[in-house]
């Protein structure tokens, strides 16, 4: 019985990965030099599965910034501007990841619902494809050099159409589909090449087929596989698919002459009854993604090992596999365990298994299938046993938080009064003007910041020390916010690294990695913490710092959290339990914390949830599900504040068109969202949302300072559709990345734009 990944990180086990790419450019590195490091990761991931016994290994999984780039930069699918640059391979790809002085990147989005993001390649008619590189084929060659013949792994035409966006002047007809025929023969070029090279299977990734899919689209599928499947000279090819089930497609799939499916049979189970509704694969192989690749829990063996056995009879070949790449998850948990201690519970440790362990995972498995349990019993019994910790564990429940949620009434998630009523009395209690200004919370996180934050960690400063400094920081950040005439001040979050970590790091329920490294995009990696238990707060957490930062000025100071839904999202959540569960949980504890904020005299409080859009499933019909229990998170979190309290949301996305309902079914007084980046293109949006806006007013990625006109011109827009009386003025998102500089005339610049405005409404 075999065994295999659909894909490994890639970034090394002390982020190699990123400090070679940074080191190159910064010009420390040479371009030999890098491809030399690239190689020795390569060959790191190889030996490591080869050793550990995995049958089939996946090749050109490796990147130096992002796999949907290089598939397109390997089909020389390289926009003119760029190409006239007139750089090599490697630099070009870099300048269409993250521009150069001449031209601007390519837009980079979210891959699918994980926190992995790709660069979006362009396509128009002028676009002609051509095998331009043997990367592929060379990536053979050197695993060939460990012993190891490898399946190489290569985005699938269809998705790679799909993932795409038409270039500007493409014309309003033009589909990036269009092109599907054209592109077919590069790859059938490449697939002859790597059947020359003596590799047995290519896997093509279709992620997008997860997703809904036009009979156009599906049609276009079964094109492209039914000529890819009838070339005369090809390696066997496995078409994968993750993240969710193929629906339609899986029948689409099955009538075409590939040679094998990947099934993700944990966030797919509904594979499961398409791949028995009809009657199996056939003689085909199936590659059944069993080992959860998105999460960071043990396995539970002998429960995937009964799931397995029926599917021996639905296919030719089984191959026990996982449900996606292993990007998404970190590499090692044995780094947790050496080194500087770290801040992983022992107790927490058996219940989880990172990419390295679950490779071993797929490998009992698989053996397990292949040979009978009875060869895998120790195995199988250690496995038994650290569940066994899991689910008998007392230590990780919290009986007074089951009863509270459980005691919880309809009207605990629901404000006492309408928002319009509650508009009328806030305004008068806070006494702003209309077209109010304010921030989104953050202000320059400056060098001197980051020092005294790590010094206080690490103990070099005692905490009278770091609070005078923090203080000393609020105290200047309210002064600048004085002086431009501000109307809602922020504290600027001087004593936050990252919006969930602080949070996480506070909250009992919550773990953090010291190397649980996972890349986000290019050489941005994060370490998303880990929710193993159930959540509450044991001490406030922003009070104390809001509470000075009121006591400093006569102007309402905005509290400032991260709603449960982004917490939840943004860390490795619990299996043991519904997500909606466990985001109860979270708001409750926020809750607690609006409670306490309100109690010391804060009046407005923001509750942001940047992450609300990216949790929707990629099926339609699993949203209304996801929007009703994230929704209800936030209502929780923030329905027990008195009318007068103004509760705020903040989202950095403007395309709120799908999940308008929703958006003001949060019931937030006030929600901010990124929309100068995106020309204001929320308006068409806006005639849904019946609550007050603040459409951000310009783009805080960028070091322009936006002059007093473009502001008036862009808050125009807005007033004409939602009336002067609903329209707040901030900046798109937190300014925590920008200088000084740059944020006092911007925000200056802002406040007379509101002034002149105000004069005239
Ligand atoms: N309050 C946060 C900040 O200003 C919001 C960050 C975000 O929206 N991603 O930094
Ligand atoms: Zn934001």
């Amino acid at each position: 019985m075999k065994s295999t990944v659909l894909g490994y990180p890639r970034i090394g086990p002390g982020r190699e990965l990123k400090r070679a790419v940074e080191r190159y450019w910064a010009g420390e590195l040479g371009e030999r030099e890098l491809h030399a490091e690239g190689a020795r990761l390569r060959r790191t991931v190889w030996e490591q599965l080869r050793d550990a016994g995995l049958s089939e290994i996946p090749s050109s999984t490796f990147s130096f910034y992002d796999q949907v780039l290089d598939t397109a930069m390997l089909f020389d699918a390289v926009p003119e501007r760029y190409r006239r640059l007139g750089r090599g391979a490697l630099d070009t790809s870099f300048a269409m990841a993250r521009g150069t002085a001449e031209v601007a990147p390519l837009e980079m989005t979210k891959w699918f619902d994980t926190n992995y993001h790709y660069v979006v390649p362009e396509f128009g008619p002028g676009t002609a494809f051509r095998l331009a590189d043997d990367a592929p084929v060379r990536e053979v060659a050197e695993a060939r050099q460990l012993g190891v013949t490898p399946r190489p792994v290569l985005l699938g035409p269809v998705s790679l159409l799909l993932l795409g966006k038409p270039e500007t002047g493409a014309g309003p007809e033009f589909r990036p589909l269009d092109l599907l025929d054209a592109l077919l023969e590069p790859y059938a070029e490449l697939l002859a090449t790597l059947a020359d090279a003596g590799v047995e299977w290519v896997q093509l990734d279709e992620p997008t087929l997860v997703a809904d899919r036009t009979e156009t689209e599906l049609a276009a599928v079964q094109r492209a596989y039914d000529r890819l499947g009838s070339l005369s000279r090809r390696p066997k090819l496995v078409v994968a698919s993750y993240f969710g089930d193929l629906g339609d497609a899986l029948r689409v799939l099955a009538r075409t002459p590939v040679d094998g499916l990947a099934l993700d049979l944990v966030a797919g189970e509904r594979n499961l009854t398409l791949l028995t509704d009809q009657g199996g694969l056939g003689n085909k192989t199936l590659y059944a993604g069993v080992v959860n690749g998105r999460n960071v829990w043990r396995t539970d063996l002998r429960a995937t090992l009964s799931r397995c056995v029926p599917l021996l009879g639905l296919c030719r070949e089984l191959v026990v596999s996982t449900s996606c790449s292993l990007l998404h998850v970190p590499l090692d948990l044995e780094l947790e365990l050496t080194g500087a201690p770290t801040g992983l519970d022992p107790l927490l440790r058996p219940w989880l298994a990172f990419a390295r362990q679950k490779v071993d995972e797929v490998i009992i498995l698989a053996r397990a299938l292949g040979e009978g349990a009875a060869v895998v019993g120790g195995e199988l019994s250690d496995n038994d046993a650290a569940l066994r910790t899991r689910r008998n564990a007392t230590w990780s429940v919290v009986p007074e938080v089951r009863e509270r949620l459980a005691a919880l009434r309809p009207e605990d998630s629901r404000r006492a009064t309408p928002h319009e009523e509650r508009a009328r009395l806030q305004r008068e209690s806070l006494g702003l003007p209309e077209l109010p200004t304010t921030t989104i919370g953050s202000f320059p996180q400056t060098k001197e910041i980051r020092r005294t934050r790590s010094a206080f960690r690490s103990g070099r400063i005692e905490p009278q020390e770091y609070e005078r400094r923090m203080h000393a920081e609020i105290d200047h950040v309210l002064e600048l916010q004085r002086r431009v005439g501000l109307d809602v001040l922020v504290h600027g979050e001087p004593e936050r690294n990252d919006m969930v970590q602080f949070f996480a790091e506070r909250l009992v329920g919550f773990a953090s990695t010291e190397h649980g490294w996972v890349q986000s995009y290019g050489t941005r990696c994060v370490r998303p913490p880990i929710i193993f238990g159930d959540v509450h707060r044991p001490e406030p957490i922003t009070v104390e710092w809001t509470r000075y930062a009121q006591s400093r000025t006569d102007r309402p100071v905005k509290g400032m959290l991260t709603g449960p839904v982004t917490m939840l999202l943004w860390s490795f959540v619990r299996d043991d339990q519904p997500h909606e569960a466990t985001a109860r949980q979270i708001a409750l504890a926020l809750r607690d914390e609006v409670a306490d904020l309100e109690a010391a005299g804060i009046r407005v409080i923001q509750v942001d949830e940047p992450a609300l859009r990216e949790g929707l499933p990629l099926r339609r019909d699993q949203q209304a599900g996801y929007l009703g229990w994230a929704v209800g998170a936030f209502r929780l979190a923030t329905s027990g504040v008195a009318d007068t309290t103004q509760i705020h949301t903040h989202m950095c996305y403007s395309e709120f068109g799908e999940i308008v309902a929703a958006i003001d079914d949060l019931d937030a007084d006030v929600t901010t969202v990124e929309a100068a980046r995106s020309g204001m293109s929320l308006v068409k949006d806006l005639g849904g949302y019946r609550r007050q806006i603040g459409p951000g007013v310009y783009d805080i990625h960028s070091p322009r300072v936006p002059d007093v006109a473009e502001i008036v011109a862009q808050l125009r827009q807005v007033i004409e559709v939602v009336g002067p009386h609903r329209v707040w003025v901030n900046p798109d998102c937190g300014l925590k990345t920008r200088g000084y500089a740059e944020v006092e005339p911007a925000l200056r610049n802002m406040v007379v734009a509101a002034k002149q405005l105000r004069a005239r409404v």
